[in-house]
């Protein structure tokens, strides 16, 4: 099973992508875990991308492709991957195409999680954090048995700056303006299956299982 999954913040992605790699026995290929990993163990990739995000630059998307491509050819992958993060511009699923017809494999799937804005931004914005402990908690589905106190620890709950709304909807416009053109171009391929994330995560899943079967 090889997939690219495609959500926006708040949709359950994460959420989804543990259920999925466990239930395929596929890895989760994560661009922000690979590339902590090329950095840290000081790759020949690792340093040239260490190099552009040292002058503050975006990693030009020919060596992102590098770097998710070398991941690719790892054992692990031979019987598929969950893709996460990549591609996220439409020359990058082309690299990947490219990729991949070079290996003679192709994605199965892309799976988008779909949700209205509000529900998102009920869910991002509704989010709170231990100060002291870290702990996080939800104003409406998970809140502190007494109010802005942690359960575990005692310390004062509050709202990070990256939850407060203007920042969420703001985050959500960027998301859309950056993935519409993908979500576009895997139409055109028929390789989009669009599933509905607003219900729990059970019925999510099952939903996006029977659209890879
Ligand atoms: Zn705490």
């Amino acid at each position: 099973m090889r997939v690219v999954l495609l959500g926006p913040p708040g949709a359950g992605k994460g959420t989804q992508a543990v259920r999925l790699v466990g239930r395929y026995n596929i890895p989760h290929i994560s661009t922000g875990d690979i590339f902590r990993k090329n950095l840290k163990e000081k790759t020949e990739l690792g340093l040239k991308a260490k190099e552009y995000m040292d002058k503050g630059l975006l990693v030009p998307d020919a060596l992102v492709v590098d770097i998710v491509k070398a991941r690719l050819v790892e054992d692990d992958c031979a019987k598929g991957f969950l893709l996460d993060g990549f591609p996220r511009t439409v020359d990058q699923a082309d690299a990947l195409e490219t990729e991949l017809d070079k290996l003679g494999i192709k994605l199965d799937a892309v799976i988008n999680i779909e949700v209205e804005d509000d529900i998102l931004i009920g869910r991002l914005t509704g989010r709170l954090v231990c100060r002291k402990c870290g702990a996080t908690y939800h104003a409406t589905f998970n809140k502190p048995k007494v109010d802005a106190v942690c359960d575990l620890c005692g310390g004062e709950i509050y709202t990070r700056d990256d939850d407060k709304e203007e920042t969420v909807k703001n985050r959500l416009l960027v998301y859309k303006d950056q993935t519409q053109p993908l979500i576009d171009y895997y139409t055109k391929k028929d390789m989009l299956k669009t599933i509905n994330g607003e219900t729990d995560t059970d019925t999510v899943f099952v939903k996006i299982c029977k659209a890879l079967e």
